[in-house]
C-alpha cells in the first residue's frame, strides 16, 4: 500500500510527507486499510514500529472538524508515552480543521489541564488521570467514537486493569476499539475477546 492510495483528506498526506514517511511501515501496511474501515484491531507491535501513526492516521482521518468534544481517547501506561502519543497527533494533525489533542497525565496542574481539555478532539491520557477528571465532570465522552489502548501488556502490568475497564463502561456504544500490546498473553486475549468485534489481528 502507498498512503496516497488510501483515500486521506489532503492535509494529512501533506502532513506525512512534511514527516517525512515514504511509505507505511510493515505494521501500517497491514493495519491501516482496516482501521480505516471502522474495524476493531488487535495490533501485536513494540515500540519502534509505527505503531502509533497506524491507529493516529484513521482517528484523524474519521474526526469531525465541527465537533469539538473528544472524539478519540488513547490509553497509554505514562505520561512520557502519552507525549508521544500527542506529539505523532499534532504531527499527522496539523492543517485540520480545529484538530486539538490534549494530554492528560499526572503532573499538569488543573487550571492547564482545564484549557488543555477545550475543544480537544484527542485525549491521550493516563488511566489514573482520566478517572480523576471524570470524576471532576470535565470529560464528556458522548462523542467518542474511537478508543485505543496502547501498550496494553504494560497497562495491566502495572496493575490498571480495572481502571481501564471502568473508563470502557461509561464510552458510548459502537466504539471502534484498537487494542495495542507488545506482547499478546493469554490475559490480553482473553480482554481483547470481551472487548473487541471481530477485530482484525495484526502481527508485526
Ligand atoms: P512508534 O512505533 O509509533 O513509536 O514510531 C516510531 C517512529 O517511527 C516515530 O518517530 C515515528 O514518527 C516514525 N514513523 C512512523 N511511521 C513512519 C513511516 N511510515 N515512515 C517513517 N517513519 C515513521
Amino acid at each position: 500500500v502507498q498512503f496516497q492510495d488510501l483515500g486521506l483528506k489532503k492535509s494529512i498526506l501533506n502532513a506525512i510527507n512534511t514527516a517525512g514517511y515514504k511509505k507505511p511501515t510493515p505494521i501500517q501496511n497491514k493495519s491501516l486499510g482496516h482501521i480505516l474501515q471502522g474495524q476493531d484491531a488487535l495490533v501485536r507491535a513494540k515500540t519502534g514500529t509505527g505503531k502509533t501513526a497506524a491507529f493516529a492516521i484513521p482517528s484523524l482521518q474519521h474526526l469531525r472538524p465541527d465537533v469539538k468534544q473528544p472524539q478519540v481517547l488513547v490509553l497509554t501506561p505514562s505520561r512520557e508515552l502519552s507525549k508521544q502519543i500527542s506529539s505523532e497527533f499534532i504531527k499527522l494533525g496539523k492543517g485540520l480543521e480545529n484538530f486539538r489533542v490534549a494530554e492528560v497525565t499526572g503532573g499538569i496542574q488543573l487550571p492547564a489541564l482545564k484549557s488543555n481539555l477545550r475543544g480537544a478532539q484527542v485525549i491521550s491520557a493516563t488511566p489514573g488521570r482520566l478517572i480523576d477528571i471524570k470524576r471532576k465532570d470535565l470529560f464528556n465522552s458522548t462523542a467518542i467514537k474511537m478508543l485505543v489502548i496502547d501498550e496494553a501488556d504494560r497497562l495491566f502490568d502495572m496493575g490498571f486493569r480495572e481502571a481501564v475497564t471502568g473508563i470502557l463502561k461509561d464510552l458510548p456504544p459502537g466504539v471502534q476499539t484498537v487494542l495495542c500490546s507488545a506482547t499478546f498473553t493469554d490475559d490480553i486475549k482473553t480482554f481483547a475477546k470481551t472487548l473487541l468485534r471481530k477485530p482484525v489481528v495484526i502481527e508485526d
